[in-house]
């Protein structure tokens, strides 16, 4: 089984990874990505007059032709991990005779979120999974786990075939409302996993704790007592967590929960397939549903009428809102300035955001917080990450301990290293396929060989080998590139040995003078790529007669591939007192 990262190697978004056994393609996540290459926010109405041919050629739709195909190499299916659309949102460009594997609940938010965005649903062939009911696609096996994030219906999967296992985390946390979900996970973790693939959206930020939807509820409280006016909420209507956590603290103030009937909906409709969600009806007497101008007039073009109507019991006008608004809690949304206009005193209003505070950058939002402000409200952030903090990534490996941790999902794959100092990491990029690493091996064997002749007589081939040199040189690159250092990087530890030739240096002298660890120094490829810029200077002030570089770099990659090859875990005590004897000339 190998799989290949077609978008999220070193990005947030847009998630999508093959996995494929010599009869079967299982297809993780096809989300819609979040960002531009260049970093700036990705603006999804650029693909509706492209091909999907123009689409795979920028780079948008995964490469994967089976997808867009009537016909297909192997079987295929895709999985979704949630409902989230950077984990969903290309779906619509599928052949829809394709198989979807997905959680209930995630399908009907999709199906919404299709609905309300005036799209048809595209899922003609959903199969609905449960956690921790394996089932099986051709030869391949798999578990989905039920995970804790902003969303309801969240799932990681193990995948097993050809006697290789792939642990694929999605998005998760362990600070949500489910953080029992995720508790469990690391009582039943799988075993023995060779390729771990871990999410990390907020692994860059520092190593607090980040703060519970518990400890939110009683800031929405506080905020609640201490506002004068109308609180205002601006959350994403699929923030399940989120909204449950407004609701018990409006509960707790007794204040009445008003919510646009896109919320109502939402709730609704995952009440209805048995979450236990607050929603407009008899048994939730707090909470209200208004309806929004431009929403109602778009739903309604769509002759969709029903989507309002099966509130109108538990409506709430601007009269009753005007009139009851210090008791009053209600979302809002950029595109909602009509109905601020509609509430009378804006003075001692507070706008509470409840949201990824990115989202700020867009324009349309900006000039609403701007105008809402000038209005007179005072403006309040309660939010936390739907991401894991550094706790709970530790957490999850700990439970998984995999063979081999892959960073997806994330911005900071570099600093997986730093956080999992005893993991072997690979940073691999997007469209590198992985898993099939000894299949060519004819480039190993001959440095392997190369290598023996080295060792037995100390003496270093020829330099004007050009065979020998072009062999090293394409082995430096894969080095170079696998490790993510560049080859100055490695040709500086060869100049460290340069330096003391002929000489016996203890192990720790040579690591001091690098400045990493003694244990690290082992696999000193691995650990060069850490060296920060400063002390990487420091070393390089050493300058080399070209012709030795080439030595070197014939010098690491044997180094390298001794390591590589015994794959050995050094221990630290005995590592320190080990002698390097360099060879002399
Ligand atoms: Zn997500």
């Amino acid at each position: 089984m190998i799989f290949t990262i077609h978008r999220g190697a070193n990005e947030i978004g847009g998630s999508c990874v093959e996995v494929c056994t010599e009869k079967n393609r299982i297809i993780l996540d096809i989300g819609m990505p979040l960002m531009n290459k260049d970093g700036s926010s990705f603006d999804s109405s650029v693909i509706k007059d492209l091909s999907i041919d123009e689409m795979i050629k920028e780079k948008i739709l995964p490469n994967i032709p089976a997808l867009y195909k009537k016909t297909r190499d192997k079987e295929t299916a895709i999985i979704i991990s949630h409902s989230h659309q950077d984990h969903y949102g290309l779906i619509d460009f599928v052949d829809n005779d394709i198989p979807v594997y997905l959680g209930k609940a995630s399908h009907k938010l999709i199906e919404l979120t299709a609905v309300f965005g005036g799209r048809k649903p595209v899922i003609k062939k959903p199969i609905y999974i449960t956690s921790y009911e394996i089932f099986t696609f051709g030869d391949i096996e798999i578990t989905p786990y039920f995970m804790d994030h902003a969303c309801c219906d969240a799932y990681a999967f193990l995948l097993k075939g050809e006697g290789k296992t792939i642990f694929y985390s999605g998005d998760f946390r362990g600070h949500g409302r489910k953080w029992r979900s995720f508790n469990k996970f690391l009582h039943i973790a799988p075993k023995n996993v060779d390729y771990m693939l871990m999410e990390g959206t907020s692994i860059s930020r520092s190593n607090r704790r980040f703060e519970t939807e518990e400890q939110l509820e009683e800031q929405f409280i506080k905020t609640f007592k201490d506002t004068k006016g109308i609180n205002f909420v601006y959350v994403s209507g699929q923030n399940i967590d989120r909204l449950v956590t407004i609701f018990r603290a409006c509960r707790r103030c007794k204040k009445l929960f008003v919510m646009d009937f896109y919320i109502a909906n939402v709730l609704f409709e995952l009440a209805e397939l048995g979450f236990g969600v607050p929603y407009p009806s008899r048994n939730f007497p707090e909470v209200k549903v208004f309806n929004p101008t431009l929403l109602t007039k778009r739903i309604q073009n769509l002759n969709r009428n029903d989507l309002i109507d099966r509130f109108a019991q538990f409506n709430i006008d601007y009269e009753e809102i005007n009139e009851q608004a210090k008791n009053i809690v209600m979302t809002i949304r950029s595109s909602m300035a009509h109905e601020i206009k509609k509430i009378k005193k804006l003075k001692g209003a507070t706008l509470i955001y409840s949201m990824w505070e990115g989202y700020k950058d867009n324009s349309y939002t900006k000039k609403f917080l701007n105008d809402i402000v000038k209005s007179g409200a005072t403006i309040n952030t309660i939010h936390t990450s739907g991401h894991a903090d550094n706790y709970t990534l530790k957490k999850m490996y700990n439970a998984v301990l995999p063979k081999m941790l892959i960073p997806i999902h994330t911005v900071d794959a570099d600093k997986y290293q730093e956080l999992f100092i005893e993991a072997v990491v690979n940073q691999v990029i997007d469209g590198e396929t992985i898993g099939n690493e000894n299949k060519d091996t004819s480039l190993l064997t001959a440095l392997e060989e190369i290598g023996k002749v080295y060792e037995k007589s100390g003496i270093l081939p020829k330099t004007e080998n050009d065979k020998i040199l072009d062999t090293v040189q394409q082995y430096l690159n894969i080095i170079c590139n696998k490790l993510k250092i560049n080859e100055v990087q490695a040709v500086l530890f060869g100049n460290m040995v340069n330096i003391f030739d002929g000489y016996e240096i203890p192990l720790k002298s040579i690591a001091d003078f690098i400045g990493c660890k003694p244990i690290k120094l082992i696999n000193y490829i691995d650990d060069l790529k850490i060296l920060d810029d400063k002390k990487l200077i420091k070393i390089n002030n050493y300058t080399e007669p070209e012709e030795w570089q080439n030595i070197m770099t014939f010098n690491i990659a044997i180094n390298t591939l001794t390591d590589l090859k015994d794959n050995k875990v050094p221990d630290t005590e005995k590592e320190n007192k080990k002698i390097i004897r360099f060879p002399k000339k």
